[in-house]
């Protein structure tokens, strides 16, 4: 772990190594949702006679669904998206996630938060969602765990991931610098809005997609499990390195 640690400063050019918050990613992360959004955004782009795979779903997870419709219904229709659309567009696939059963809670996560608050971390969430039941049940979820001044939604920001906006409003919430922020994500373009803003990364590989594309969008760690995570936490939340 202290060369995990050594090359993560040396990469960014940092002194020191402090860890006071940890910024989770939602879906993938807290929740295994992936599956139904994966559904959704199938189904509801089908309703528009636009061809979306599963596949590409995982691969546009952490973008916000109004900039993921852009993307696939501009290069489908071969022309520019309005945002009316788009917003429209978007109600139409929350409808059809809202309609999937409720995502369990991802195994081990709750624990995991429970270790970093005992080593006196601050936990915050910064997602691409905007969906307001899911943050709600958040706060319920991981009620003393999860602070609710360290939410950063689809609704706080105007770049989202890949852009490393969202994890820097994360990181002003949390009162923190990035050489004191460890960010939880599943998602290529999370890891890549993570690692842009300067956190350390730790990639926790939920979904179907291959380990190497974690990594190759530069996180620190790549893992399978939240137990993976909690076993490695003391030694990555030691501050002596
Ligand atoms: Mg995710």
């Amino acid at each position: 772990m202290e060369k995990v640690i050594k090359d993560y400063l040396h990469k960014h050019g940092y002194g020191s190594w402090e860890p006071r918050a940890a910024l989770f990613d939602m879906d993938g992360v807290l929740y295994d949702s992936m599956a139904n959004h994966a559904k959704a955004w199938h189904d509801s782009m089908a309703s528009y006679g636009i061809p979306m795979s599963v596949e590409e779903a995982y691969a546009f997870e952490g973008m916000r669904g109004f900039e993921t419709i852009k993307i696939v219904a501009g290069r489908y229709w071969g022309r520019e998206i309005t945002d009316e659309e788009s917003v429209e567009m978007y109600r139409v696939k929350s409808e059809h996630y809202a309609a999937c059963p409720t995502a369990p809670m991802i195994p081990g996560v709750h624990r995991l938060q429970e270790t970093m608050h005992e080593l006196g971390l601050r936990i915050g969430v910064v997602t691409g969602s905007g969906q307001h039941s899911l943050l709600e049940r958040i706060l319920h979820d991981f009620a003393g765990l999860v602070s609710p001044d360290i939410m950063v939604t689809a609704l706080n920001i105007k770049r989202g991931k890949p852009a490393p906006d969202p994890y820097l409003r994360g990181m002003e919430k949390a009162g923190t610098e990035p050489w004191q922020t460890i960010v939880v994500e599943n998602a290529p373009l999370g890891v890549r809005a993570a690692v842009a803003a300067g956190c350390l990364t730790v990639a926790v590989n939920t979904g179907p997609l291959p380990d190497n594309v974690l990594a190759d969008e530069g996180a620190d760690i790549v893992v399978h499990t939240m137990d993976g995570v909690n076993e490695m936490l003391p030694a990555l939340v030691c501050r002596d390195v």
